[in-house]
């Protein structure tokens, strides 16, 4: 499987652990704020196809489009999705969540080779999640994700930019992830290769 590889690029949520259940878990904790969590949601798809230049737009347009026919302004929408929603969320994976052993062992396999490993999200707080999973982020070269680059999953320029930041060659790298429209479409995008982990 890693025959020919330099550079393993793992996606996070659904990849180094099952995700199944967390949404729900998600709606039951964060239930008495029900419309931002389907704002968030809308917001993201919303999103999805728009490269932004910077994290800091990316985000201006995202808290935007949260707000947009609300109540609640930009910045309560901000300071829930950093107060409540993302904790909510790393505290549920830290309870109800482990990772999958044979994402694990590819892991401890390519570290072997000395292979290089990013970690590349759809979301943020990846250093958080990874400790609440109890996986080592030192072991990983590179830790980012696409809203910190501009954008979301599978934006070839954000692919791109995770590349560089490895020094990796698309001929030498496989993406891994639990989804084929975006970590699959993230690798075809850069001509890369892509193993997908299946529940
Ligand atoms: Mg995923």
């Amino acid at each position: 499987m890693l025959n020919g590889v330099r550079t393993v690029i793992l996606d996070l949520d659904g990849t180094l652990y099952d995700k199944r259940g967390l949404a729900q878990r998600m709606v039951g904790r964060l239930w008495w704020c029900l419309p931002l969590l389907a704002a968030e949601r809308l917001a993201r798809r919303n999103i999805h196809y728009v490269r932004y230049t910077s994290k800091e737009e990316f985000f201006d347009a995202f808290f935007t489009y949260m707000s947009r026919g609300h109540w609640w302004s930009k910045s309560i929408a901000e300071v829930w999705y950093n107060t409540v929603y993302m904790p909510a969320m790393v505290r549920l994976i830290k309870r109800y969540h482990t990772t999958r052993p044979e994402v694990m062992e590819l892991i401890a396999e390519a570290k072997e080779q000395g292979l290089q490993l990013a970690i590349y999200s759809d979301y943020g707080c990846v250093e958080e999640k990874l400790e609440a999973l109890g996986v080592d982020p030192a072991q990983f070269d590179v830790l980012v994700s696409a809203p910190e680059l501009g954008a979301l999953k599978p934006s070839e320029t954000c692919a791109r930019d995770v590349m560089e930041m490895l020094g990796a060659k698309p001929e030498t790298t496989l993406f891994v992830g639990d989804r084929d429209d975006k970590d699959g479409a993230s690798a075809r995008a850069v001509g890369a290769r892509f193993l997908k982990i299946e529940n």
